[in-house]
């Protein structure tokens, strides 16, 4: 599942190649109608044609397109979406959804293999975005993180996952922070010391930056905006390593089920 990096990815390419183009098309293909989450899909095909792209934005793990008349295209990934940007005549891309077209003659390829991914059409984007806590990379303060973290009993991981308190974090972000953090995922979120707080936030940053200079993590279906994977997944230090030895003490790595969740960590290094 794309989260800030990926998506961060994502907006950095898209904001070289599609800012202050216009929409001349847009095709919703059948069967697909639900990803247009609002407004109807007819009227998205109606409306979209016609408005110039103003910019690239992020919050959390949401891309958001600012439009010449005031709207916004906003656009969430969910699990297996993916928005690439394609040149005239380029190969088809499998599970094509919605194909935006664009004036220069290239296009903006939804595609989604789970369908679970959604884009609304909105003329205030806190309908959509309102609810979501401050960003995990811009500018999170220590006391930010604090504050999200302070008088919580939820396992912490759970909490860091909240995109109601903090925008950004997934499961694989969420464990790897929580690693070079030295924080056990299933510790009461409230009952982290000073020194812990300032530990994690530390780690969140520095895993979101890492991740970023790897342009993201493809374990799965993730690919960027010019339909390439990233590299990330080659330097995570406990997603997905159940069984293996932790690259710092050797210990096995375990995996265990928090908030409905694989939660991966090292028995020994985290605490
Ligand atoms: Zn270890």
């Amino acid at each position: 599942m794309p989260e800030l990096p990926e998506v961060e990815t994502i907006r950095r390419d898209l904001l070289l190649h599609v800012v202050g183009r216009r929409f001349t098309a847009v095709e919703v293909m059948s069967g697909a109608e639900k990803v247009v989450a609002a407004p109807s899909p007819a009227e998205f095909r109606r409306a979209l044609p016609g408005l110039r792209i103003e910019g690239v934005e992020r919050r959390g793990k949401y891309l958001l397109f600012p439009l010449s008349d005031g709207r916004y295209l906003i656009v969430h990934l969910r699990m297996t979406g993916a928005l690439i940007h394609r040149l005239p005549g380029a190969a088809a891309d499998g599970y094509l959804r919605v194909r935006l077209s664009l004036d220069d003659k290239t296009e903006l390829r939804y595609t989604d293999l789970r369908k679970l991914g959604m884009m609304w059409l909105v003329d205030d984007p806190t309908l959509v975005v309102g609810k979501l806590g401050p960003d995990a990379l811009e500018g999170l303060a220590l006391e930010m993180l604090r504050s999200r973290l302070d008088g919580r009993t939820a396992p912490v991981k759970v909490v860091l996952m909240d995109q109601a308190r903090l925008a950004g974090l997934g499961n694989i972000y969420a464990d790897e922070a929580l690693f070079l953090a030295g924080v056990h995922p299933r510790r009461p979120a409230g009952s982290l010391a000073a020194d812990e707080v300032e530990r994690l936030h530390g780690a969140v940053g520095k895993v979101l930056r890492e991740a970023m200079g790897h342009r993201g993590s493809s374990f799965r279906d993730y690919v960027d905006a010019e339909g390439r994977e990233g590299e990330h997944q080659k330097h995570v230090k406990v997603y997905r390593r159940a069984g293996e030895p932790c690259y710092n003490c050797g210990a096995v790595i375990e995996r265990i089920k928090l908030g409905g969740r694989s939660t991966h960590f090292c028995p020994h290094c985290q605490r």
